[in-house]
């Protein structure tokens, strides 16, 4: 294994001892919750291939304990007046953005994803996100229905109670952010469990907050999602389950949901398509392609871009400018400041992402890899994947159909819009969708015709507080990041009705 420079090497001593300590503090935290679970996860570092740390795999009694403690701070919390929320929202949100350059070291370090490309950047949404629903608490409204002289109804919201928010990998301060101060804005309590691979810098960020927020009105939990996560979905006094991750797990966790009536929010996978219009500006489509397909983040995104549909009589020119800018991406240690594009999370992300390049390969299909692989990535065990694309493959094919989750695109020609759309919306899938081009009536036109909870027109890869997000088909069921999300995600509606004859 080669030597990482020194500037690399010390973030990466540096970022070891943060996480190490933030994790001393959580087994600590864990401790006084209930006895430590005997068994302890691995975690990896994705740039190296080498054995980062362990965490707990929290028990049932643990998760017993975590929950008890919300439902014990609910009743105080729920009654605390919104202002008074507010604060609470703001204080964390200071102290996170205080601390946001180390979280960004940890989050690198632990995910593999590139620092200076996406963990710097990500560091910044939680404290954007508390405090935006900090200001949301005023809204918190009901409405009114005069339904005769003496009969007026009016309704009222509540929160849930508990809930469960359950946390992916992929961009995990983010959703973090989102299944905690949105819920405690609307006045529920949370307990949230944390991906494997995000232990550590979400560690950090309880460490952070514990001390500022009322006992018990949040917590996070650790460990696999066969355990921790199972005992928490499927655990009596959680009211609500808010779930961000894989289609297989939502289906699972929806169907024990329905078992014990649970409200459920899920956000899951996608195969999101990208229609490039025939007067679109090329230098536009292709920075569109590689900011949408996510490629600095190795393609690791719930709307990443893999359908990629260009005008036939232009897609070698794509094609060639396409093969152009990918081989400029640098592909290397997530800690490197030359690093473009870190490594994917790890070895069975990495086996999966082969699995389908190598079928498509021995299916026929035109792959094409590009990009650099930096000196110390070649020189380790480290889960590196170049970025993929494949050209014109048959549409039913897995690599066309299914989410890869990976740096891996396919580029199609159509030959007339209809076509585009027709195979744009050949799919289960309904998270985002774009369409990029000059004329705005041929835009809107597409807009209107994705089935997609999320369309954008002429950018991609956006998810700020305030525009609501959220699936459709086997992209899930609800919404996340908006104040509709927070009415309706994290509150239930009473109405009441009242008659004022004699
Ligand atoms: P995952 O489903 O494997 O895990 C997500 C979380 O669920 C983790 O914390 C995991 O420990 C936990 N978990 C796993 N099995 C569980 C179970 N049986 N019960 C309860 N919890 C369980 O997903 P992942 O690999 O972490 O994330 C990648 C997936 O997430 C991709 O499919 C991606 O598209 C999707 N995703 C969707 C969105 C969105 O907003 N729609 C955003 C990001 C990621």
């Amino acid at each position: 294994m080669t030597q990482l420079d020194s500037a690399t090497q010390k973030r990466t001593l540096r970022s070891t001892s943060l996480a190490q300590e933030a994790l001393d503090w959580f087994q600590g935290h864990c401790a006084k919750i209930a006895p430590l679970s005997e068994t302890q996860v691995t975690c990896w570092n994705p740039s190296r291939g080498t054995k980062l740390w362990t965490i707990p795999d929290c028990s049932n009694a643990h998760v017993d304990q975590a929950v008890a403690n919300a439902r014990a701070a609910l009743p105080k919390w729920s009654a605390t007046l919104p202002a008074e929320r507010a604060k609470y929202l703001l204080a964390c949100a200071d102290v996170i953005d205080a601390n946001k350059d180390e979280i960004a070291h940890v989050l690198a370090l632990e995910t593999g994803k590139s620092l200076f490309k996406e963990c710097n950047g990500e560091a910044v949404l939680p404290g954007s996100i508390f405090r935006y629903f900090a200001g949301l608490v005023h809204e918190i409204k009901g409405r009114t229905i005069q339904a005769g002289p003496d009969l007026m109804g009016f309704t009222t919201r509540h929160p849930w109670g508990v809930v469960a928010g359950i946390v992916p990998w992929n961009v995990p301060l983010m959703f973090m952010a989102y299944k905690v101060a949105a819920p405690l804005a609307a006045g529920n309590c949370v307990v949230i469990k944390m991906p494997e691979q995000a232990t550590a810098s979400l560690s950090m960020i309880l460490k952070l907050i514990l001390p500022l927020l009322p006992e018990g009105v949040v917590d996070f939990i650790s460990g696999t999602g066969a355990k921790a996560g199972v005992a928490l979905s499927n655990h009596d006094d959680v009211d609500k389950i808010s779930f961000t991750g894989s289609v297989e797990t939502g289906s699972l966790i929806y169907q024990n949901a329905a078992r014990k009536m649970k409200a459920v929010t899920l956000e899951l996978g996608g195969k999101s398509p990208m229609i490039i219009l025939e007067d679109c500006d090329h230098a536009k489509a292709i920075n569109g392609i590689i900011g949408s397909m996510r490629f600095t983040r190795s393609g690791q995104s719930c709307t990443a871009a893999s359908r990629i549909y260009v005008p036939k009589e232009q897609f070698d020119t794509y094609r060639t400018a396409l093969a152009d800018a990918l081989n400029n991406l640098c592909i290397g240690d997530a800690m490197d400041e030359g690093t473009d594009a870190g490594p994917v999370v790890s070895l069975a992300q990495k086996q999966s992402i082969d699995a389908y390049l190598g079928q498509a390969k021995s299916d026929g299909l035109d792959v094409v890899e590009y990009g650099m692989l930096s000196v110390n990535a070649a020189n380790s065990d480290g889960f590196f994947i170049k970025p993929h694309v494949v050209y014109a493959p048959d549409h039913t094919h897995p690599i066309a159909m299914e989410e890869v989750f990976g740096p891996v695109a396919t580029l199609t020609g159509y030959t007339s819009l209809e076509e585009a759309m027709t195979l744009a919306n050949d799919t289960k899938f309904g998270l985002s969708a774009s369409v990029w081009g000059r004329d705005i009536n041929q835009c809107l036109k597409c807009a209107a015709g994705f089935r997609a909870g999320i369309v954008q027109i002429n950018q991609n890869a956006i998810m700020l507080p305030g525009f609501s997000y959220g699936g459709v088909g086997i992209s899930g069921v609800g919404k996340e990041s908006s104040l509709e999300a927070m009415l309706e995600t994290y509150m239930y509606e009473k109405t009441n009705i009242v008659n004022f004859g004699d």
